[in-house]
């Protein structure tokens, strides 16, 4: 398989705490479009949360699992550490301003890009840095358009041998953008794909799952016969790969990298407007079909949910 069949990073999955506060700072403070309400469909206790731009593009979702009991976990090797907004020209100045409740702070990265980075209030390590092609289309009901996030530019895995580095080279033949030197004399590594970058960077640092930390990243391909392509090359070099899961908006399988960070390859196809009409998404819980004839006792399960309506906070 040619790497070129990856179009990019699909979505990036991460665990919260509270489903209320990450609603609310994900919409109200970074201004993000839920574009879904569902539940873990490998454990449908907890909610799953799809935040992205109007319709849920590939590229600019992003989706957590709440546990609200779990404990902190910890950034280091074996794990996505941080995930990089991408934002309009000229708008740092505004996010920073906004962010002032989460202490952002400006950073100069080892690509020598201005950016700033900050945590969501379960500890999530986020960053922003302008970007000036276009990507999806921005949710604009909350942040005007002149800054309203555009998507995902990258994501960074921390990794403690160059195995990582090795893996996603040779076995997913990601091009090197570049690399520099840290301020420790080590090497970080920048991977293309499609148009955003998957950083690698040294750690020794012992990483832990739990609230506040990376699940999983999924990159893109445009259908299930590609996938099933990366799923046959990826077994014939020994690599450990889940069979394919519906996911209801898309195909996934699932994989481990050489350092042992999750990974999952998903089509893009068919999207979050399968279930319900693009102007009401995110507005109601939805269930996978198979699901449905539970949907009451899910339901009555489930912490209660404040979520942006169509006009006004509803209720799901
Ligand atoms: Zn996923």
């Amino acid at each position: 398989m040619s790497s070129a069949t990856l179009l990019g990073i699909h979505h990036v999955t991460a665990v919260c705490g509270d489903a209320q506060q990450n609603v609310n700072f994900y919409t109200n403070v970074l201004g993000l479009r839920l574009v879904k309400v569902t539940v873990n469909f490998d454990d449908p206790s907890v909610y799953h949360l799809y935040y992205g731009d109007e319709k849920g593009s590939p590229g600019t979702i992003l989706t957590f699992f709440s546990y609200p009991k779990s404990q902190h976990g910890a950034r280091g090797a074996g794990t996505f550490n941080s995930m990089t907004f991408a934002v309009p020209p000229g708008s740092l100045e505004f996010w920073f301003d906004r962010l002032t409740g989460r202490d952002p702070e400006w950073y100069i990265n080892a690509h020598g890009e201005r950016s700033i980075i900050f945590e969501d209030p379960d500890g999530l390590r986020l960053a922003m840095v302008e970007v000036g092609r276009q990507m999806g289309n921005p949710w604009t009901r909350v942040i005007e358009a002149s800054r309203a996030i555009k998507g995902i530019a990258g994501v960074c895995l921390g990794s403690r041998t160059d195995h990582s580095k090795k893996f996603f080279t040779e076995s997913i033949g990601l091009p090197i953008e570049l690399e520099s030197a840290m301020h420790s004399g080590q090497m970080k590594t920048r991977l293309q794909v499609g148009p955003q970058f998957v950083d690698i960077m040294p750690t020794t640092m012992r990483s832990m799952g739990g609230k506040g930390t990376y699940h999983h990243v999924a990159f893109g391909v445009a259908d299930q016969k590609v996938q099933s392509g990366w799923l046959g090359m990826l077994q014939n070099k020994g690599h450990n790969v889940s069979p394919v899961r519906d996911r209801t908006y898309f195909h996934s399988i699932y994989f481990r990298e050489t350092g042992g960070a999750l990974c999952e390859i998903a089509t893009d196809r068919p999207g979050f407007t399968v279930d319900e009409p693009i102007d009401e998404l995110g507005t109601t819980l939805r269930l996978p079909s198979w699901m449905m004839r539970d949907l009451e006792a899910i339901q009555k399960n489930l912490p209660p949910l404040k979520v942006p309506g169509i006009a006004t906070n509803s209720s799901v």
